[in-house]
């Protein structure tokens, strides 16, 4: 006897391509909005002809971003013409109406709600009880082995340069309990290193007084440095503590409490701190938080207790009103300060930033021609730093595995030590990997050379 099996056909889920523009932060929001309309039965489509409606996630933190985000919806409307914006840009709706008349909807930034229900307005989901599974950890669009951790939204300070707060509003933070469980759920399902996110991390938990919530039967506060424990503390499936990367901290003088963590192998050895000027008229004059003067002494008090940190920073050259004198000040500091790792920036006004309004305008010449002199001294540290690690044995994770050489059959392979972030930091690049290595693996190399941001080198023979 034979047995008729009769499939059942469902009809096909509307599919949604996304656009994400901007910071780490707006992939995060990218994601989550992905794994609400994943789990509310949509499909992905990796390009503009097979989506019937594409989401732009735009970024409006710079003029130069608002101009690649407005090309963005373009490029979007000529290809497919059903278009959402959502976003920083989101909350300038009638600058994007006036360009594109025909957007179906503008929401702003982290309004998650309305941008799902104008997807589901456009394109009304398919209900369908057998397929509305979300991956566990939700849709990522980074690779698998690392995620990003937001912990919280928005900023208390008023940077004169910045218009996030404007934008975003102020800090608010997500509970602890909520922060952890997302933590563990990543790394169960795959995450080895977790990317801690936010405008200013060290100030995580301020707007909550640090609210205390239960978590494995025991009290947490909403604070960086119980969070770094706790995070420490995650483990994958097959027992590998994941690397936690703390990224936006502040050097208020409770950042000196996770150091010992990172000592101790609970954090990975990295702290990225924005200082963005050293001179004090300057800092003044940006409106920073935190006093410089001392974190001079800090950095050599952290390096003490745990040798291995890495401390990564950005900078701005040209702000109004910086002199050569304050110039000189900033190159003076960091050959004190030795910082690991530093991207600098050319100042530029951005639209409603109160630094427009200014004194001391620097020409754009004498800007190039700091900026230049800022990353031949960077460059010439993080080379003479890169140097010394050469003969080391370090840990690094595993990004991409390369194809064999046809030659010789040997496999190169591209990693990461604990002082580089993704995206942003240099690599490791490996020879002789062997077979069987993938992606997210962590295991030890000994450096065999150096340039000036990356290392080259092979894994110790087991
Ligand atoms: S700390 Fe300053 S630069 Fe950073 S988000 Fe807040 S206001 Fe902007």
């Amino acid at each position: 006897m034979c047995a008729t099996i009769m499939a059942t056909k469902f009809p096909d889920a509307p599919k949604i391509g996304m656009v994400s523009l901007g910071c780490p932060k707006n992939l995060v929001d990218s994601e989550r909005i992905l794994t609400k309309l994943r789990s509310d039965g949509y499909q992905m489509s990796p390009d503009y002809a097979g989506a019937d409606v594409v989401l732009v996630n735009t970024c409006g933190f710079l003029d130069s971003a608002k101009e690649e985000s407005l090309e963005a919806i373009g490029e979007a409307m000529a290809e497919n013409g059903r278009v959402i914006v959502t976003g920083c840009m989101g909350d300038e709706a009638d600058v994007i109406r006036a360009k594109f008349p025909q957007v179906l909807a503008v929401t702003g930034a982290h309004q998650y709600e309305q941008v799902v229900n104008a997807v589901h307005d456009a394109s009304p989901p398919i209900p369908n009880a057998f397929v509305d599974l979300v991956p566990e950890g939700g849709l990522k669009l980074t690779p698998r082995h690392y995620s990003y951790l937001k912990i919280s939204e928005g900023c208390n300070h008023r940077c004169s340069f910045c218009i996030i707060p404007s934008i975003r509003g102020d800090l608010v933070s997500r509970r602890i309990d909520a922060v952890l469980r997302e933590a563990e759920k990543l790394v169960q399902a795959g995450t080895k290193e977790l990317l801690v996110i936010s405008q200013d991390t060290s100030a995580y938990g301020v707007d909550t007084r640090h609210e205390p919530r239960l978590w494995k039967g025991r009290e947490v506060r909403a604070h960086m440095t119980d969070m770094a424990r706790e995070l420490g503390q995650l483990r994958t499936a097959d027992g590998v503590a994941p690397w936690v990367r703390l990224h936006y901290v502040y050097p208020y003088p409770h950042v000196d409490q996770v150091i010992p963590l990172m000592a101790d192998g609970l954090l990975t050895p990295y702290l990225d701190i924005p200082f963005q000027h050293a001179a004090p008229s300057v800092l003044k004059a940006m409106k920073r938080p935190a006093n410089e003067a001392k974190v001079l002494d800090r950095i050599h008090k952290w390096r003490a207790i745990c040798p291995d940190i890495t401390i990564r920073s950005t900078f701005v050259v040209g702000f109004p009103g910086e002199t050569e004198a304050d110039f000189q000040y900033l190159l003076d500091w960091l050959d004190e300060a030795q910082l690991d790792r530093v991207g600098a920036f050319r100042f530029e006004p951005v639209e409603g930033a109160p630094a427009n309004a200014l004194p001391g305008a620097v020409p754009e010449e004498v800007k190039e021609e700091r900026y230049q002199r800022i990353m031949a001294k960077t460059a010439a540290i993080s080379a003479a730093k890169l140097q010394a690690k050469i003969g080391r044995t370090l840990p690094v994770i595993l990004d991409e595995v390369g194809e064999p050489d046809e030659e010789d059959g040997s496999i190169g392979a591209t990693a990461r030590s604990q002082a580089d972030a993704p995206e942003i930091d240099g690599s490791v690049f490996l020879r002789d990997v062997g077979e069987g290595r993938k992606a997210g693996d962590i295991f030890d190399v000994v450096i065999e050379d150096a340039d000036e941001h990356d290392l080259y080198g092979v894994p110790v023979q087991d």
